[in-house]
């Protein structure tokens, strides 16, 4: 068999990696809802221990039965409904999965069966944990970002990925940097905070993993998806005016991982 590269991998390859994804997926639904209590983020009791084994229904609090844990297909057999209390199952539980298995599937294609896939697909889980995170609550942990930042500054030190060290380390200074120097001089004008630390941290992260070139087309294309959300929500009738807060988070996540997928296809800028 001539047989070479990331392409030609067996098709069993990439349905365990998607299932895989999923299953990830799963678990990261889990961290979303609990984990902001868990890091008293925010304050409800009822959601409970972030490493209580059992899931339950959000809404009539009875435990999901195990048949019903299994990613996507449960969504939809279930007709996105509790199976005790008919509760519609929010749409982000699937959307998770979903993104969890194409996360399980793009680092595979794109990286082939090596440590920089798994480095790329814990990069994706943690870019849509905090997504979720930032949208349900406004913020994004530093129990998710700091970790990326260290992973990401560990796997160019080891050559796993493909900054230099020292591009790691400028990408850390400059995206933490150049959003606190906004953040400055927005409370200085303005009197508000135009971004948050968290969204510091989270550029900051992104720089460990790519070397400070690629930030600056990150932040482009971050602006632009956020404008496009606030565009989204304005066509839906939600009243937008000069306070209103545009959460960046998401925009910030999203286009990170757009930056690792053009790496992976190799792009001239990103690869
Ligand atoms: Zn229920």
């Amino acid at each position: 068999m001539e047989s070479s590269g990331a392409m030609t991998l067996n098709w069993v390859f990439y349905v365990t990696a998607a299932a895989f994804g999923a299953v990830i997926g799963s678990f990261l639904n889990v961290l979303i809802h609990r984990g902001p209590v868990f890091w008293k983020l925010v304050d409800d009791e009822k959601r409970g221990d972030l490493i209580s084994p059992r899931s339950y229904c959000p809404s009539c609090r009875k435990p999901i039965r195990n048949i019903h844990l299994i990613p996507l297909v449960s969504y939809v057999m279930l007709g996105g409904k509790c199976a005790s209390c008919s509760a519609p199952i929010a749409i982000r539980y699937p959307l998770v999965e979903l993104a969890g298995a194409l996360s399980g599937l793009a680092a595979l294609a794109l990286f082939g069966l090596s440590i920089e896939a798994a480095c790329v697909f814990i990069f994706f889980m943690v870019m849509i944990a905090l997504a979720a995170i930032d949208a349900e609550t406004g913020y994004l942990p530093d129990m998710l970002t700091l970790p990326l930042l260290v992973i990401g500054i560990i796997a160019n030190a080891f050559d796993f990925l493909n900054a230099t060290l020292g591009g790691a380390v400028l990408g850390v200074i400059i995206g933490y940097g150049a959003f606190r120097l906004i953040d400055i001089v927005f409370l200085k004008l303005r009197g508000v905070e135009g971004l948050g630390q968290g969204d510091a941290k989270l550029l900051a992260a992104i720089g460990a993993w790519f070397g400070w070139p690629v930030l600056p087309p990150v932040v482009f294309l971050a602006a632009i998806l956020a404008l496009a959300g606030v565009g989204v929500a304005y066509m839906r009738g939600a009243t937008i005016g000069k306070e209103t807060p545009i959460p960046f988070g998401p925009a910030l996540a999203a286009a990170g991982a757009v930056a690792m997928v053009a790496h992976g296809l190799r792009l001239p800028y990103f690869a």
